[in-house]
C-alpha cells in the first residue's frame, strides 16, 4: 500500500567556479513546472547564495504555493564551519530568504545531511535563530555522515527544534536513504516500494531531489569535497529522472514539512538530548 510522502527539493549550485554555466535557475524552474503539472506542493530548501542571485525563482515557487526553507548560506557542510560563523550566516541567510520570499522560513536542512554527533553544536543555534524544524540527519550508520541510534520518526531535540530524520531502509545490511538523490535516481523502484512498505506509520516519509538531477545536458565537473566516483555518479541517470519523478509524484502528499511541523502534537514527540552518548 502506498503512503503519503512529502516532497522536498534542495536548490543549490555545486559548480566549482563560474567557468561552468550556471543552470540552477533554469533547472529549478523546470522542476517547479513538473510539480505544477502533477499538482504537488513541496518544501523548497534553498541555498541563501542561490536565492540572492535568482530571487525570481523563489518568487515563482511562493506563487505556486510551496513552502520555502533554508539549505544553508553557501552549502558548506557543518563540520567545516565554526559555531560563530554558522550562527551569523544562518541569521543573515534566513532574513534574506524571508525578504525575498515574503514568508517566514521555519525549516532548515543542513548540506549533505551533515548534522551529526560531531556537529551537534548547530542544534541550539537553529533554535536561537528562529527555526522551528530541521531535516538534517541520517539516523543510521553511514560512511560519510549519519547519526546512529536516532529515532526514525520525527522527534524533538532537547530545548530545540523538531527534527524530521531522513527516511532510511535496511537493504542487505546497509541503511540507505532510499527515497531521494542517487538512490532514487539509480536504484530500481522495487527498493523504494519495499522501503515504504517496511516503514512504520510513525515515520514522516519525504523524498529529496535536486534541480541538477534533472539535467542530462550539464557539462561534467568534479564536485568539491567528494571522490571522483561519487562525482561521476552525480551525472548518472539524469535523463530518466523527470519521468521517474513524474510517476513517483502520483503517490506524493501535498503536505509540506512545515505543514506537518505546525500540526504535530509536540507533547507526543520523543525528546533527544544531543549530548547523550552516540
Ligand atoms: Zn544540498
Amino acid at each position: 500500500m502506498l503512503k503519503n510522502i512529502s516532497v522536498t527539493l534542495d536548490v543549490e549550485d555545486l559548480r566549482p567556479s563560474d567557468n561552468f554555466e550556471d543552470r540552477s535557475k533554469m533547472m529549478t524552474e523546470k522542476v517547479l513546472d513538473l510539480f505544477a503539472e502533477v499538482e504537488v506542493r513541496a518544501t523548497i530548501f534553498v541555498v541563501g547564495d542561490v536565492a540572492r542571485r535568482h530571487p525570481e525563482v523563489i518568487k515563482k515557487a511562493v506563487q505556486a504555493g510551496h513552502e520555502i526553507g533554508l539549505h544553508s548560506h553557501k552549502h558548506i557542510p557543518l563540520q567545516l564551519l565554526n559555531p560563530d560563523d554558522f550562527e551569523r550566516e544562518l541569521n543573515e541567510a534566513k532574513r534574506s530568504l524571508e525578504d525575498i520570499s515574503g514568508q517566514p522560513v521555519n525549516g532548515y536542512r543542513a548540506p549533505t545531511m551533515s548534522l551529526t554527533h560531531k556537529t551537534r553544536w548547530a542544534i541550539p543555534i537553529m533554535q536561537r535563530t528562529g527555526f522551528t524544524y530541521s531535516s538534517s540527519v541520517l539516523p543510521a550508520k553511514n560512511p560519510l555522515y549519519g547519526w546512529n541510534g536516532l529515532p526514525k520518526q520525527p522527534f524533538k531535540w532537547l530545548d530545540s527544534v523538531i527534527e524530521f530524520p531522513c527516511p532510511v531502509t535496511n537493504i542487505l545490511g546497509f541503511n540507505i536513504p532510499y527515497l531521494g538523490g542517487a538512490y532514487f535516481r539509480l536504484f530500481p523502484p522495487i527498493i523504494r516500494k519495499t522501503g515504504i512498505r517496511k516503514s512504520s506509520s510513525k515515520e514522516v516519509l519525504w523524498t529529496y531531489c535536486h534541480p541538477w538531477e534533472f539535467d542530462p545536458k550539464e557539462k561534467y565537473y568534479q564536485l568539491e569535497d567528494v571522490g571522483n566516483l561519487t562525482s561521476r555518479i552525480a551525472w548518472l541517470g539524469r535523463k530518466g529522472m523527470e519521468n521517474k519523478m513524474r510517476n513517483f509524484l502520483q503517490e506524493a502528499s501535498s503536505q509540506s514539512l512545515g505543514d506537518i511541523a505546525s500540526k504535530i502534537d509536540q507533547s507526543q514527540l520523543q525528546i533527544v538530548d544531543p549530548e547523550s552518548p552516540n
